[in-house]
């Protein structure tokens, strides 16, 4: 075994990962990348299909990231946010709030402030924090609806959530196999039926061979318990403080696609029982959810929805951000993962005017958010970030991402051959592929059987890198991705589930 490879194995625990099954096999050690092509110490070469675990956007080495983080280095690498400003910080501040509230959302509210930190965990640990005490303090003050609920603020986030690793995060999850076992240590949150149309009991339709959100036969009943869940707490006097989502489709639940008109009619509910909104962007943010041109199943075009556009403005999707897509301004915008391009971990809270002003007062007031972590607004990491946001802007960047959207909605439709392929949902440049044991059943494979795992070995032969979730495959690439890039992927997942299942086509 590579040397690298054993100091891995003697004193590395990996994330998510059962490592009695890791310790059995040489890792593939990664020297080297560059654009969608990681190398490992062998000399071998893989594609990256999911962008490094979501978080690369442009592809590995790039020369303007590389420059900007070259150019800062030569200035400083961090100082600390605690009692100083930096430059590439204040910057980066600037031009979030300047992305975060595109034209269309004149009559929400407006994101002005950021809180930096360093990774989605933290980002959603603040966002929480913040809804919760801003919340308290309105109640106490009078100022609230539930002004007379001196109750605890309480959170209702989606079946199947998945907000990160820490303790305030890991409460607002609801995945059983990840947090079941820390509920000793978590803090009690609602949650509500996420719009999973392909296991949906409310959906009638008999399975096709097409995304379900096209043929789905429902009378949107998800949204329904929507209204209901927010209308009970109301009842109870405790309403809801926030609302916590993951907007247009949830990551880890396994790429649980909304479809069109979801994400609008429930923020609307939310809004109405008073509720904030915390949008978890931390997959969907910079550009990842697409431009809603290629892909777009024929039924959603059919629907008309009345998104809150700027006069003159036609395009709902010339945004980076997924809640934009339905016209829905949060009051707190959660980035990381993609920030820097997947270069270096840093993230941001982005939140209102309104919620700063809960906290501010003279000193001896006590008012002061005490909230901070010790590379927050890193100087690297926002150098990294402002160069890929310049490379996202650009029309270069516009058009890979428009043409990979297509590239990869065209390729996965081979996938519909095979029976064990239950569903592909693609939202933007994120795909997901259920494996079933059979498609007109929809019987799922029991997660002991690691349908998704074999798969996922399988394709690494093949010379393709991505993790799945449960029995659902998951391809997101950097936008740099080439044609004949996305054609070995989705091939790779063809070859690999004729490989693990049997070489049945339909
Ligand atoms: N939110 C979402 C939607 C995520 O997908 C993730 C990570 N996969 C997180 C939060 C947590 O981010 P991190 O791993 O950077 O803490």
């Amino acid at each position: 075994m590579n040397k690298l490879a054993q100091l891995d194995h003697q004193f590395v625990w990996h994330p998510f990962t059962q490592m009695c099954d890791w310790l059995k096999r040489e890792p593939v050690v990664i020297v080297a990348g560059k654009g969608a092509v990681l190398h490992d110490i062998r000399g071998r070469e893989y594609l990256d299909a999911n962008s490094s675990i979501w978080t690369n956007l442009h592809g590995h080495n790039h020369p303007k990231i590389n420059a900007a983080i070259q150019r800062q280095l030569k200035k400083i690498a961090h100082s600390s946010a605690l009692g100083l400003a930096n430059e590439p910080a204040s910057l980066l501040a600037a031009k979030l709030v300047r992305t975060a509230n595109p034209q269309s959302a004149i009559c929400n509210p407006q994101l002005n402030k950021v809180f930096f930190s360093d990774d989605g965990s933290t980002a959603l640990e603040i966002a929480l924090k913040l809804a919760y005490e801003f919340t308290r303090r309105a109640r106490s003050a009078g100022v609230s609806p539930a002004s007379r609920a001196k109750v605890q603020p309480r959170f209702l986030s989606l079946a199947g959530a998945y907000h990160g690793d820490t303790v305030g995060a890991v409460s607002l999850g609801h995945i059983d196999l990840f947090h079941k076992s820390y509920s000793g240590l978590l803090f009690k949150t609602d949650k509500v039926m996420s719009p999973y149309c392909y296991r949906c009991p409310f959906n009638c339709a008999k399975p096709e061979r097409a995304d379900a959100r096209e043929y789905r036969k429902c009378n949107w009943e998800c949204a329904g318990l929507v209204e209901k869940k927010f209308a009970t707490q109301e009842r109870k006097g405790n309403p809801y403080a926030a609302f916590v989502f993951e907007p247009l489709i949830q990551g880890a639940a396994g790429m649980i696609p909304q479809p069109r008109g979801w994400l609008r009619r429930v923020t609307e509910i939310a809004r109405h029982h008073g509720a904030l909104l915390i949008a978890d962007e931390v997959m969907t943010g910079f550009g990842r959810v697409g431009q809603c041109s290629a892909g777009v199943p024929p039924a959603w075009r059919k629907e008309k929805f009345s998104l809150a556009l700027a006069p003159g403005r036609r395009d709902a999707c010339a945004t980076l951000f997924a809640s934009q897509h339905e016209g829905v301004q949060p009051d707190f915008l959660c980035l990381a993962k993609g920030l820097t391009g997947g270069y270096l971990p840093m993230a941001a809270t982005l939140t209102t005017q309104k919620v700063f002003d809960a906290f501010l007062g003279e000193y001896d007031e006590f008012k002061t958010f005490f909230h901070g972590h010790s590379y927050t607004a890193n100087q690297l990491g926002a150098a990294a970030a402002l160069a890929s946001l310049e490379i996202l802007r650009g029309k270069q960047s516009i058009r890979a991402r428009q043409n990979l959207e297509k590239n990869l909605h065209d390729e996965l439709q081979t996938l519909w051959s095979l029976p064990n392929v239950g569903d592909i949902r693609q939202v933007g440049l994120i795909a997901g592929v259920e494996l079933v044991r059979d498609w007109q059943t929809r019987e799922p494979f029991d997660l002991r059987e690691r349908a998704g795992i074999r798969v996922c070995e399988a394709m690494a032969r093949r010379g393709v890198l991505t993790r799945p979730i449960g029995n659902v495959i998951v391809l997101m690439p950097p936008y740099c991705t080439m044609p004949v890039q996305a054609r070995k992927m989705v091939r790779a997942v063809f070859d690999s589930i004729r490989e693990v299942f049997g070489r049945r086509s339909l």
